[in-house]
């Protein structure tokens, strides 16, 4: 709708993308700066889900490069063209993936963080022997929360060797805590479970938590709200 016609009164306020974008940078970066690590060591992930095209172009703008959305539908909608605009552009799949979904979903996004369960696994590791880049995060279901996707902490590293064995290459781990436990001991044991099974990546923290996470050696966050407002839908 015109801006001239939108009613004010039920306007969330938020800052522009770019000054939320910026000031999400700042505190990465800061937060990257007191664990000693290098400035490279931490990837922004922009979780653009629930957000259109317009917003999505001002990051870009702004030199935002890599991006998340949770549903393969809503992904297919926006991002096409904007991929092909912006070729450099990388983009993480966070939400479930339905084994049906998986080859559309592997034309789309660069990453796919939510691998957690052997069908989905098989038809990657298939893709990748004939031939297709697949990069993959394995979900881990952190607090064993039933309604949750994600491999169980007791069965990840059966899980995580199954998928070698298939050959699919695996960059990192993916965890989402429980909404009202502390955060910190979710991502103390998705590092352990890397740890022991020499996975390099840690994909973990969203906006309310992404500095603890940094603590704890994330190596991506994945951040919407802080970035882009509340979502639409
Ligand atoms: C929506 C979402 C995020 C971003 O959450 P915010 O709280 O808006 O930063 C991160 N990870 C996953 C898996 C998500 O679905």
């Amino acid at each position: 709708m015109p801006a001239s016609s939108a009613p004010s009164v039920n306007k969330i306020e938020h800052p522009s993308v770019e000054r939320a974008l910026a000031e999400v940078r700042a505190r990465v970066a800061a937060a990257v700066r007191s664990t000693g690590r290098g400035a490279d060591s931490v990837t922004l992930v922009a979780v653009s889900k629930g957000h259109g095209i317009d917003a999505i172009a001002k990051a870009i703008a702004a030199g935002q490069r890599v991006f998340g959305e949770n549903r393969v539908q809503e992904a297919i909608r926006k991002w096409p063209a904007l991929k092909e605009q912006h070729p450099d552009v990388v983009l993480h799949l966070m939400g479930p993936l339905q084994t049906n979904k998986a080859r559309d979903a592997l034309a789309l996004f660069d990453v796919i963080e939510t691998v957690d369960r052997p069908k989905l696994a098989g038809i990657l590791g298939e893709e990748r022997r004939a031939g297709r880049a697949v990069r993959c995060f394995i979900e881990v279901n952190t607090g064993e929360e039933p309604q949750k996707a994600g491999v169980h902490p007791g069965a990840a590293d059966d899980f995580i060797a199954a998928c070698r064995t298939g050959g699919l290459p695996l960059e990192g781990l993916m965890c989402i805590p429980p909404h009202d436990e502390e955060p910190s001991l979710h991502f103390a044991l998705l590092r352990e479970i890397a740890r022991r099974n020499s996975i390099e990546h840690l994909s973990m923290g969203m906006s309310s938590d992404f500095e603890i996470a940094i603590a704890f050696g994330a190596t991506h966050v994945r951040v919407g709200t802080a970035i882009f407002g509340p979502r639409l839908g």
